[in-house]
């Protein structure tokens, strides 16, 4: 006779399943594989020990890494559609720095707990900038711990053309795509400060576009190239101490939004726009002779100079810019 127990048995072992939390493995498959390979020089992907590239001839590696961590770089509860695009932004930022065309990425992902809709949600948002740049997804980390997000990404140059922070020469002109400040003027506004119009503002911050075409068209052209993450005194500051130049910027001719203009004229605050991160533009340096060649837009906002450090020429009184980037640490 059949076991009467049987059966309330594995009704009850189908519940614990059921309840069961997914598993790192079940994260990997259901948020993070996707089938379709779309780039050339993805040989492997997800699913084995290490995936595999194949680096056309004539070509190098571009390779960064970028992590954001809950508390440091974002709020806790911050939208995670927002986090998964931005957590690519930053890095397919560094690859446009180098001129790198993006190829594919990899994520290693530090979870407190696994939660389907905030999953669901911050794929969606790092998956709809990778297909927009043809980026595989081949491989990661999923662990539990507090929240931190990390990927590294792969981009092709051409051998000997990345754009350095260390060819900058006196006499070159510095340029920088997009404005200034928005993405500043974004985290003041999450900080409290009340803005007539704060949708582009928070948009910059929230949600920054990397400039990849940017920095492919740039290739052959730009002496250096730094993208704007910490604020541009503190990024243009990377380029003069490793070309061993100085520069001087012109305070009437920065690319400044009308948003940023009242903010400055509101608070007085007129170093935000050169001190804030997060702007995610494109600060490069063009020869004289070669300015003609620029298909981008980009707006000139002064010029490399022999002289060592960063000064600011602001109502006709050239001074001293001794401003700082965000440092961890300090
Ligand atoms: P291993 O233990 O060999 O490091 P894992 O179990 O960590 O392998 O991962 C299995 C596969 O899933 C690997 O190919 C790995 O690259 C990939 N992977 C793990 N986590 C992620 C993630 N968050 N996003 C994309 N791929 C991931
Ligand atoms: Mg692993």
């Amino acid at each position: 006779m059949k076991d009467e127990r049987d059966t309330p048995l594995v009704f009850s072992l189908s519940l614990v399943l059921l309840k069961m939390p997914l598993s790192e493995f079940t994260v990997i498959q259901r948020f993070f594989t996707r089938q379709r390979i779309t780039h050339s020089t993805t040989r492997l992907g997800i699913g084995d020990d290490c995936a595999l590239l194949s680096i056309p001839q004539g070509f190098e590696l571009a390779i960064t890494t970028d992590t954001m961590v809950e508390n440091v770089h974002f709020f806790a509860g911050a939208d995670p559609e927002l986090l998964g695009h931005k957590l690519l932004a930053v890095n397919l930022s560094d690859l446009a720095a180098m001129g790198a065309q993006p190829v594919s990425v990899t994520l290693a992902l530090t979870l407190p707990k696994i939660d389907d809709n905030w999953l669901t949600a911050f794929s969606q948002g790092f998956f709809r900038l990778a297909e927009r740049y043809s980026v595989d997804l081949i491989g990661g980390d999923t662990t539990s711990g507090p929240l931190t997000l990390t990927v590294q990404a792969l981009g092709l140059v051409p051998k000997g053309r990345a754009l350095l922070r260390s060819s900058a020469k006196p006499g070159d002109f510095i340029y920088m795509t997009g404005a200034l400040g928005d993405a500043g003027l974004g985290l003041k506004i999450k900080q409290g400060y009340a803005c007539a119009d704060p949708d582009a503002a928070l948009t910059r911050f929230n949600r920054p576009d990397p400039q990849v075409e940017a920095g492919l068209a740039l290739n052959g052209i730009a002496t250096a190239c730094i993208d704007l993450s910490d604020g541009l005194a503190g990024d243009l500051a990377h380029i003069l101490e490793q070309s061993q130049v100085g520069a001087c910027l012109d305070w009437d001719v920065l690319p400044l939004s009308n948003a940023v203009l009242s903010y400055i004229t509101d608070t007085g605050d007129w170093s935000m726009p050169l001190t804030a991160g997060d702007d995610y533009e494109l600060c490069f340096t063009v020869s004289p002779e070669q300015a003609g060649k620029l298909t981008i837009a980009a707006t000139k906002i002064g010029v490399i100079e022999s002289q060592p450090g960063l000064r600011l020429r602001k109502s006709g009184i050239i001074q001293p810019l001794e401003v700082k980037g965000f440092e961890h640490f300090s």
